[in-house]
Formats: structure tokens, sequence, C-alpha cells
């Protein structure tokens, strides 16, 4: 089955600190692995397009937006502890969220591929409405997300975030939404704190987040096990029309920030999982967007079998 391709050198440019985990080699080695391993060339390239002020003000604030433009004005600096602006870093963030934007619509449209990935950073799902977090500057799972009920015919979405760290901003945005499900797998207690068990939405959104949190040194199978379960539950109760993967590799053993223990493998059998739920409800529909992920020639591995695991 192609999967579509969603990505842009320019998102290299975006350059925090020397030192800085979140540093372009990861996309650079990325797209010299898929290059290598003949998948760039076996994928459709998807679109990427910045994303615009109207999309992204459907989960972020006018306020935080425009203190971001105005970071960028001054050419780059803090947005907040670990997040930074270089110059180029406007228009990486933007590319990010519309990458996956345009990935979520490809796999909506009848004509284009049931699967894509999107290759983005900054990645995303830290940012919250009002600021941004963890190296994330937008929220592009949320924003592709509101998009695709905005303006696409779905009204179902699974967000499955199985980055090493909690997906509290995604969580944030769908927490109280009946239209959203959002399952996290995640190292807990770690960075950011947040992702405990009884965090399970509220209002119209109650029992539609659903976290799993494992301590350091729980076992690959142990961690595959509760997340399959949890994965499955949640389909069947929410019966997702599309799916969306915050797809981070930092639970990857020997990741320089997560490090939970995970193979390759691993990220076999979490992808495969997600496919059979998708072709159970979703007919086959997901979009992957990169998050963490801090070694990078680990980080291009995992994301070839990841790929391959969607049916590249
Ligand atoms: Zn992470």
């Amino acid at each position: 089955m192609p999967v579509a391709l969603h990505h842009d050198p320019r998102m290299i440019e975006h350059r925090p600190p020397a030192r800085h985990p979140e540093k372009p080699e990861r996309l650079e080695a990325i797209i010299r692995h898929l290059r290598r391993v003949g998948l760039l060339d076996a994928c459709p390239a998807g679109l990427v397009r910045e994303a615009t002020d109207d999309e992204l003000r459907r989960v972020h604030s006018a306020a935080y937006l425009a203190s971001v433009v105005a970071v960028d004005g001054r050419g780059g600096g803090p947005l907040e502890a670990d997040t930074w602006m270089s110059p180029g870093s406007l228009t990486a963030a933007r590319l990010a969220a519309g990458a996956a934007i345009e990935a979520v619509a490809g796999v909506l449209a009848d004509d284009r591929p049931d699967r894509a990935m999107a290759l983005v950073r900054p990645p995303g799902h830290h940012a919250v409405p009002g600021g941004a977090m963890g190296f994330c500057v937008y929220s592009n799972v949320a924003v592709a997300a509101r998009e695709a009920l905005a303006r696409h015919a779905v009204n179902r979405i699974l967000i499955v975030d199985f980055d090493v760290h909690h997906g509290n901003g995604t969580q944030d945005v769908f927490y109280e939404s009946a239209e959203v499900a959002f399952l996290s797998v995640h190292r807990h207690p770690f960075y950011p704190g947040t992702g405990r068990e009884d965090e399970t939405g509220s209002g119209p959104g109650l029992g539609l987040t659903r976290n799993i949190p494992l301590p350091f040194g729980t076992p690959p199978a142990d961690f595959r096990a509760a997340y399959r379960a949890g994965l499955q539950d949640l389909a069947d109760r929410h019966r997702p029309e599309l799916i969306i993967i915050s797809a981070g590799f930092d639970a990857m053993a020997e990741d320089p920030v997560g490090g939970l223990g995970l193979d390759f493998e691993d990220f076999d059998r979490l992808t495969r999982d997600v496919v059979e739920v998708a072709d159970v409800h979703a007919r086959g529909r997901i979009v992957s967007v990169l998050e963490g992920g801090y070694n990078p020639s680990l980080l291009a591995g995992c994301v070839e079998t990841h790929l391959k695991a969607l049916g590249a």
C-alpha cells in the first residue's frame, strides 16, 4: 500500500542552539536513510505548505501566534525554557503544521493514498493553545485534526501518541471533545509530568482520553501489551474514521532523551496494531506525524521500520 511522504528541506532550517537535542541532523538523517534504502523514491511525494493563520487559530490563541511572529522578527530567541526560534524557525514551524494538514487532506481524498507520513520539525505534541513547550512551537497534529473536522467529511478521529513523553498539548486541546479521542502511552513520572491514568477527559470528552503511564524499566512486552489493549478498547468505543499517529521514537533504547528500552521490532508492532484498528474502523486511513526521537541514526531506522509497517 502506498504511503505518501510529506517533507521539505526548509524544516532543516529550524536551528536551536548547539547541543539542543532537537537538532537539524534528525531530519537530515531520516531523509538520507530513506533515500539509501529506496523508500524516498518508492513513496509518493505529498504536498507541504505553510499553515495559514486561520488554520493555526483553530488551536492556538491569537496572542501566542503574535508572540511567535514577534520573536521571529527579532531574529529568534527563546519561546520558553526548552523551545527556541532561529531565523528559519517560523517558516519551519508553519511548514510542519501545514505538512500535517496536507497529509490529512491527502489521506481523506479519494484519489490519493490512504496512508501518509509527515516528516516534520519542530515537533508538536507539547505545544499548548497559549504557548510553546518542550521543543514544540505549533501543535501540528491538533491543527491537522481540527482541519479534518472542519473541512472534510469526518466526525470521529483517534490520535495515538507513542512518543515516550506524554502528549500534554494534544490532550489539552481535545480534553472535552466528543469528536477526537486521544491515547498516549508514555514514561511516567517523566517530563512533562502529566498523563496520569485518571486523566480521562471531561464533559462530552469524558472517557475519550486514555493515558497509559509506564515507569522506567517497564519491559517492552508489557509496554506493547498495555498499549495494544488500550488502543483496541478506545478504538472500539470511538469508532474513528481517521487515525493520526503522533509518531515519536524516543522510547527507543539508547535514545539520549527518553529511552524506555524499545527496539525496532517494538515500533513495528506498535505500528501494526494501529494498522489493524484502522482497517477495522477507518477504512485503513492513517496519517503519521513525526514527534520525538533524538539519536539521528536510530531515529532514521525507526522511521524506516514504521513506514514499512504502514505498508510502504
Ligand atoms: Zn518525546
